[in-house]
């Protein structure tokens, strides 16, 4: 399973504490909603697999931080091998709100020289009840910042996949685009053939040969 990928893309969560960050991977990866979700401690990692076109399978890899986000400031390298990110809001709650701008800043400083496909995501949909940021003002924000915007919720699993696979879409776009480069010192992107080549050489597995090879 593991030699079968084309390409792997890291991908990070951003935003407050609490906005649901957590969920939205375990909803995405496994499939199930938990209410009293535990605190991320140290750093979880999330897999799941897409097919980005017709034969090109994409792992994705997801990072989420570990409770940092109180002081909104995560490692250097967290943000630098990432080639994508979701800028994670909650709709009941205008401070994570008021934090996206704070966020997109973070990234943005770190990430040098690289390039990282950001989105925007007004989380916990189901709350409309409780909502303190209407949609208007997240997609007036998306697109000050030059983002798309995307609201969902984990809980009645409205739109999850579609923020994943539109993230990984716009990652794949801007690979073939050149606007992102495979790097050998850069973990954001990762090409499967690679890697394949690098097991044949160190031991006798049989790796199944991608069916489209990728640039690298
Ligand atoms: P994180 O700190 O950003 O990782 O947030 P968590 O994933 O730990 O979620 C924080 C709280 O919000 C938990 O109690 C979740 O059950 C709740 N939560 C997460 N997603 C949703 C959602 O879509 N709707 C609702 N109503 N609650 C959610
Ligand atoms: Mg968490």
């Amino acid at each position: 399973m593991e030699s079968l990928w084309h390409y792997q893309f890291r991908i990070i969560m951003l935003g407050d504490s609490t906005v649901g960050k957590s969920s939205l991977l375990k909803r995405y990866t496994e499939d199930v909603f938990i209410s009293f979700i535990n605190q991320t401690v140290g750093v979880d990692f999330y897999v799941q697999f897409f097919e980005v076109e017709p034969g090109v399978k994409v792992k994705l890899q997801f990072w989420d931080t570990a409770g940092q986000e109180r002081f909104r400031s995560v490692t250097r390298s967290y943000y630098r091998n990432s080639a994508g990110g979701l800028i994670v809001f909650d709709i009941s709650n205008r401070s994570s709100f008021e934090s996206v701008r704070e966020w997109h800043k973070e990234v943005s400083a770190h990430v040098q020289p690289h390039k990282v496909i950001l989105m925007l995501v007004g989380h916990k949909s189901d709350l409309e009840e409780e909502r303190t940021v209407t949609r208007e003002e997240g997609e007036k924000l998306a697109a000050s910042l030059g983002l798309p915007y995307i609201e969902t919720s984990a809980k009645t699993n409205s739109n999850v996949v579609e923020a994943f696979q539109q993230l990984s879409s716009a990652i794949y776009q801007a690979l073939q685009s050149g606007e992102l480069h495979l790097r050998k010192d850069w973990d954001g992107v990762k090409c499967g053939a690679a890697r394949a080549q690098e097991l044949n050489d160190t031991q006798p597995v049989p790796v199944e040969e991608p069916t489209k090879s990728c640039a690298c």
